[in-house]
């Protein structure tokens, strides 16, 4: 392929008109001319490109006004797929997505991660091949894979590091299990990062530039977009909210091994005990009963959250609670970070208003009034799919990045080149 530019504005340029074809930024090449304040001669040039490379197509429109039919750019979403992977504390989903990110297939299941790499990745790629049987086998050719676990990971080398709630997983090299095994490029990032990436690629943050993703599950995580990316800190810990201190109590113990976290007081397990002590020490007659119901010895989140909608003071009072220490971690997040949009996630979050509720009334009460005056708090649009949307997305973000397009246009895949993500740095 020769270019009349130098090379390097070739390939920005190419970049850029790809990127803008695929967000829907423009249609036709004047339209991409005029976004890109690029020449005639330039789009001609990468759309060829970009047509021959089978990544952009374009149809025919004839006009009602007769002359020459217009000519209609789209992305070829169809054109490969990506596997999407989601590892939660207690649950795993695996997707397959066209390069749109539009999800095609998924499968979940409960999984507990502590049971280590090798048990639980094992049974992520049993489930992966599951799902690549169904396809064509031009579609079983894996472009890229994204991958969220509940942990801290190095963003750039696709490694889990020192994660409080997997045992096993610390260092252990994720990226290059599935590169090797579906030979595509991985990218591996912490699944709160993902839900925040989904959100703002198709979900209630695509026009947000500064926004913030709690996941209250079984953890508590946050994911912070600042100026429309990801923000992910200097090695990729950002947004690790379950573990600050909340309450100065050594009786409070995390299983981080500190004490007082807010993880510890708020997330789902923390929510279950609650549940269970209540129980059996008499302080709820609505969980006693559900307990000896069921013929159980332990209760969960979703028991608390049934007690509460019936009415129960112990789980109304204890969801008020909860709410507090979430909103009071918030406002401290909304003061120093000042983002225009809240988005609540995860299992403990889906499970009734009340929780909310509290979580809204105390960071508009305890943050400064300009950061709150146009500050939305609202529930995950994605639901239980946001970390799968996320995880695709991150991948299809970096296969058709500035960074790593032009490793693998000039072959029309990136299919078998799973080194292209080895120089991963932190988009
Ligand atoms: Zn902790």
């Amino acid at each position: 392929m020769s270019f009349s530019s130098p090379p390097e504005e070739a390939l920005d340029s190419l970049v850029a008109v790809l990127d803008t074809v695929r967000s829907g930024g423009a249609r036709t090449r004047p339209e991409l001319g005029h976004r890109l304040g690029l020449g005639r001669t330039v789009v001609t040039q990468r759309v060829a490109q970009l047509l021959s490379s089978r990544l952009l197509a374009e149809d025919s429109y004839a006009l009602s006004t007769g002359g020459r039919p217009a000519r209609v750019l789209r992305f070829r979403a169809e054109a490969g797929n990506v596997v999407a992977v989601e590892l939660g504390a207690t649950s795993m989903a695996v997707g397959i997505s066209d390069l749109s990110g539009e999800l095609l297939d998924s499968v979940e299941e409960s999984a507990d991660v502590s049971a280590g790499p090798e048990a639980v990745l094992g049974r992520v790629e049993t489930l992966i091949d599951g799902l690549l049987s169904c396809r064509s086998r031009r579609e079983r050719q894996v472009w890229g894979v994204g991958v969220g676990l509940p942990g801290p990971v190095s963003y750039s080398s696709g490694i889990p590091i020192a994660p409080p709630i997997m045992p096993g997983w610390d260092g252990y090299p994720v990226r290059r299990r599935f590169a090797e095994r579906y030979e595509a490029p991985t990218w591996v990032d912490n699944e709160v990062n993902l839900m925040a990436l989904g959100e703002r690629r198709v979900g209630l943050a695509k026009d947000e530039r500064d926004a913030v993703f709690i996941k209250i599950g079984t953890g508590v995580g946050a994911g912070l977009l600042s100026a429309g990316r990801l923000h992910r800190g200097a090695q990729g810990a950002a947004g690790d909210v379950g573990h600050v201190s909340v309450v100065d109590d050594a009786a409070v113990v995390c299983r981080c091994g500190n004490f007082g976290c807010l993880e510890a007081v708020a997330g789902g397990a923390a929510l279950g005990r609650l549940a269970t002590d209540a129980a059996k020490d008499g302080s709820s007659e609505f969980l006693a009963n559900r307990m000896a119901e069921n013929g159980v010895d332990e209760l969960s989140a979703l028991d608390l959250a049934e007690a509460a909608a019936h009415g129960d003071r112990f789980a109304v009072e204890a969801f008020g609670r909860t709410g507090r220490y979430i909103g009071g971690m918030l406002a401290t997040l909304v003061n120093f970070y000042n983002p225009s949009l809240i988005i609540i996630g995860g299992g403990v979050a889906n499970v009734g208003d009340l929780l909310l509720a509290s979580i809204r009334q105390t960071v508009y009460s305890r943050s400064l009034p300009l950061a709150t005056r146009d500050l939305r708090i609202a529930r995950s649009a994605l639901g239980d799919k946001a970390g799968l949307y996320g995880a695709a997305l991150a991948a299809i973000d970096e296969l058709f990045s500035r960074q790593h397009l032009p490793q693998w246009i000039g072959d029309g895949s990136p299919a078998g080149h799973p080194e292209i993500a080895d120089d991963a740095t932190a988009a």
